[in-house]
């Protein structure tokens, strides 16, 4: 019943609400036509929360609209974020019961009511947590407790099996499991690991890895698409880019180079051989004023690599509002073989965290990697955050941040 890539031949729903928050901009409404991810990050957002529509008046409005598939993000494990805090979730380390009951049960009855079945739902399954498990784990020196937690007691791995079977039982949704960013899985010690804990977590809680269409990288990130002056190849007087600190030993430069090189580890961890990646581009343009327009001098590999680099983060570990970003390739279906598409799932303008401490009835914590004066940790070599100041709660509307990516859209608007 499933089709190969369901990006393909299909209109993608347009979310009203993002829609009208993009159009009450100046010059949102270049962008707003597009489709962007629905995050279910709650148990009421089942229902709907804050007079927005829940699962069911997403879906009845995609039906509306005509549209060929919708993309949701399953976004609320047990012990969520773990190794941060702007994201922390609503359910406790253990309350593993109760994502089952109150949370994929519900959601898996409602997208498998008959009137949706010509619709193709695309589930976005658990954003950072199977990755977090393999690099902020003991004894890596970027671990926390909570991520030692959630390994231990197993809650990760077994809600995202629970999630891919329940979801992956009906025969027009499609799953693609989080599978992090280049600059974070793309070193040698997190990559094949990374493919064999998927792999576990595609096998737990009686699913199997046929309900697991495809991976998605760059989710909410920032990892540019395709770097255009050098690759993992490129060397300055002998000495590989790879010693750069930049690159700092990764083997990927970007988020296609690392996509297509994840999806053949993935094959040869048990995945199908057909699985499928997407790439979120919302917000990894980096156009604007300070985009290199060639490479950088060839003094040595710093110089080569950060004057010529497109991605102009502080430091690839920085994920919080970053500062210089801009919005990245609409989305496109089948952009290259194995690619399923370029999709925007964090729909730009939407904040990743506030940069001080609001108070908030969602779970959501204050991390300080929102904060720009903040001098970092060690998950981003102790450097600055790169934040934009002034942002709201994860999820809520940063207009600033929406006019800068504007700004730099990349290509232009
Ligand atoms: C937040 C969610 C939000 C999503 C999309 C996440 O960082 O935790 O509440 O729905 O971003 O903006």
């Amino acid at each position: 019943d499933r089709v190969d890539n369901p990006y393909v031949g299909a209109r993608g729903y347009v979310n009203p609400e993002w829609k009208a928050k993009a159009d009450a901009e100046p010059g949102g409404s270049r962008i707003s036509n597009n489709p962007t991810g629905v995050w279910l990050d709650r148990i009421a957002a089942i229902n709907g929360v804050n007079g927005g529509r829940g699962l069911r008046g997403h879906l009845d409005t995609a039906l509306a609209q005509g549209a060929g598939y919708i993309q949701f993000v399953i976004y609320n494990l047990p012990g969520r974020d773990c190794a941060a805090l702007a994201s922390n979730g609503e359910l406790g380390p253990t309350e593993l019961p109760r994502y089952k009951t109150e949370y994929i049960d519900p959601i898996a009855a409602i997208m498998a009511d008959p009137k949706y079945r010509n619709l193709r739902i695309i589930n976005i399954i658990e954003i950072d947590s199977l990755p977090n498990l393999v690099t902020n784990v003991t004894p890596r020196p970027t671990a926390t407790p909570m991520c030692d937690t959630m390994k231990a007691n197993g809650n990760y791995v077994n809600g995202v099996g629970y999630a891919l079977a329940k979801l992956g039982a009906l025969p027009n949704t499609y799953n693609y499991i989080d599978a992090g960013h280049h600059g974070w899985i793309g070193w040698d010690d997190n990559f094949g690991a990374s493919a064999t804990l998927f792999a576990q977590a595609a096998r737990a809680s009686g699913s199997t890895v046929d309900n697991v269409h495809g991976f998605i990288a760059n989710t909410a990130n920032y990892g540019i698409l395709k770097e255009s002056y050098y690759t993992i190849d490129s060397t300055v007087n002998g000495t590989s880019v790879r010693q750069s600190k930049w690159v700092d030993w990764n083997r990927y430069v970007d988020e296609q180079s690392f996509a297509l090189a994840f999806r053949q580890q993935l094959i040869a961890a048990g995945f199908n051989s057909n699985v499928g990646m997407l790439i979120d581009t919302g917000r990894n343009g980096w156009g604007g004023a300070a985009r290199p327009t060639g490479p950088g001098p060839q003094t040595n590999v710093d110089t080569f690599v950060d004057g010529g680099r497109l991605d102009r983060r502080i430091h690839l570990g920085n994920w919080c509002n970053q500062s210089g970003a801009g919005i990245g390739e609409r989305p496109t279906a089948a952009p290259a073989p194995g690619i399923d598409a370029y999709v925007w799932i964090k729909p730009p303008g939407e904040s990743d965290g506030a940069s001080r401490e609001i108070p908030n009835d969602e779970g959501k914590g204050f991390d300080r990697m929102c904060d720009p004066t903040y001098p970092g940790n060690p998950r981003n070599n102790n450097n600055m955050s790169g934040a934009l100041g002034d942002a709201p709660l994860s999820g809520h509307w940063f207009s600033a941040q929406f006019q800068e990516l504007l700004r730099n859209a990349y290509p232009p608007l």
